[in-house]
Formats: C-alpha cells, structure tokens, sequence
C-alpha cells in the first residue's frame, strides 16, 4: 500500500507534506492535500482516472500504464521531465509546459502532437506514437529516439545540437540531415528507405545502422565502433533484440523504459525517484531477462 492509499484509510497517519509519491496498484485516487509534491510516479495504476490539478509543484512526472489516464493537467507548469508510458487515453500534452526538457511519449497512441511552444526540450523519445509529429522548433534537442514512427518522413535540419539520434524502425525516413555534425552516437534501425549515412558525421563512435538495405556503405574515415545487430544486446534471443535494441542503446536516459521492462520481467516494483538507481537495476537484472 503506498501513500496515497493510506492517506484515504488513516490520513492521520500520513505526512501530507512529502515531495515524493510512488502510487501502488491499488490506488484510485491521489489526494489533493499532497500540494508540495514535485515528483510524482503513477506506475501500473489501472484505477487511477486522473492526477489532482492543486499539484502544481511537481517538476518530474512518471505515468507508465495508467489505462484510465485521460489528462496531464495543463496546471503542472513547473513540469521539467515527464514520462507517459502506456497511456492509451491519453489525447494531448498540455502547450504550458514550456519548462520541459525531457519528454518521453511511449505507446500513448492518441497522442498527435508535440506542441511547439517546448523549445526547452534537450531530450525527445517518442516510441510507438503512430500519430505523432516532430516539429522544427525543438533545437535545443541533444538527444531523440524515434521508434516506430510509421509517417516521420525527415528529421528537422534545425536539431544541429543533436549528440544522439535513433531512428528505429521509420519506414518512411530518406534522408538524415548532413548538418547533424554533432552527432556521436547514430542508430538507423530497420530503416528501409534511409539511404545514407554522411560522411560529414566525423564524430561518431556508435553507429548501428542495421536492417536498413539501401545504406551499402558507411564512412570509412570515422573511428567508431560499427555496432552489428547481433552485438547490442547479446543476453537476448533475436526477437527480443528487436525489441530490447532500443531499450539497450538508450539506457542512459531511458531509465524508466528499464523500469518498466525490468518489472514486467520479473514482477518486482522498484521506484527511483529521479530514475538514477535504474541503471544498476538493469545491470543487475538484464541476465535475467530472456
Ligand atoms: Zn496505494
């Protein structure tokens, strides 16, 4: 039982004034007097129909499988990182949220947009949003991972800060824009119409650009480490390389897509408020994970 669900049985025994809530399972609704929150992890909350509008201090966001969420208050200005993780009702991040620099939309399918008013954002995952669209604005971007984003048609030439770009399984993506100097690390995953990698890249030290059929050659000159499918997460079987490839390469910022697959994996829950202890739970586990 977490927090939230005490605060409804025996509230007097609950420190309203904490800044930090995990919420089990079982809670069905988070009470309002938490007003001094500023993280907050809804995870694997099937009951949870919506997340108190009077949270305005929260400045770090989880919601990973909350089928009922149907809303992010667009109240929660102070939001710098949010996460939305399996959210199928999920319609629309709020334009007021100008303050975010990490953005994560996973498997939230009625998401359209990324509104443009987040020129903030450094980092940008969108995994499994069929609908959504990338828009030029965001050209702070170090990092973005696209995943199975079946109408990205380009990448915008804007993002020349871009240190790392994934592109995993884009169907329609041609062209990577030359401009992205920057970049040191570069996934092309099962991009079939891709059809280059430039050779202004120099940077690169990590370059996979598996299952991508019309890219017959890479630059020569660069001194990375070719990365080979077989080779990025050799713990798994092939269909869970597919799967996992993303989660692997990502690690560093994608902590709470570890999270979630770790417990998924192996029906524990962790919580790590600013997602730093999942890496060493991935460490820990990823053995385990077959
Ligand atoms: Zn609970």
């Amino acid at each position: 039982m977490c927090l939230a669900c005490r605060a409804k049985e025996n509230p007097e025994t609950v420190d309203f004034t904490i800044t930090q809530l995990q919420c089990c399972p079982e809670v069905t609704e988070i009470p309002r007097e938490f007003t001094l929150l500023t993280q907050l992890c809804c995870g694997r909350c099937p009951l949870l129909t919506s997340i108190p509008r009077e949270f305005t201090q929260l400045t770090i966001l989880w919601c990973y499988n909350c089928p009922l969420l149907t809303e992010i208050p667009r109240e929660f200005i102070q939001l710098i990182r949010l996460y939305c993780y399996d959210c199928p009702l999920l319609t629309s991040i709020p334009r007021e949220f100008t303050l975010l620099t990490q953005l994560c939309c996973s498997y939230c399918p009625l998401l359209t947009s990324i509104p443009r008013e987040f020129i903030q954002l450094t980092q940008l995952v969108c995994y499994t949003c069929p609908f959504i669209s990338i828009t030029k604005e965001f050209t702070q971007l170090t990092h973005l991972s696209c995943s199975d984003c079946p109408l990205l048609t380009s990448i915008p030439r804007e993002f020349i800060q871009l240190i790392r770009l994934d592109c995993y399984k884009c169907p329609l993506l041609t062209l990577i824009p030359r401009e992205f100097t920057r970049l040191t690390e570069l996934i092309c995953f099962d991009c079939p119409k891709l059809t280059e990698i430039p050779k202004e890249f120099t940077q690169l030290n990590r370059l996979n650009c598996s299952d991508c059929p019309l890219i017959t050659s890479i630059p020569k000159q660069n001194r990375y480490q070719y990365l080979k499918k077989e080779e990025f997460v050799p713990f798994l079987s092939f269909s869970d390389k597919v799967k996992y490839t993303f989660m692997y390469v990502k690690k560093q910022y994608l902590q709470e897509e570890i999270r979630y697959k770790l417990e998924t994996q192996h029906n524990e829950s962790y919580y790590a408020p600013d997602g730093l202890g999942a890496q060493a739970l991935f460490d820990k586990y990823r053995d385990g994970i077959k």
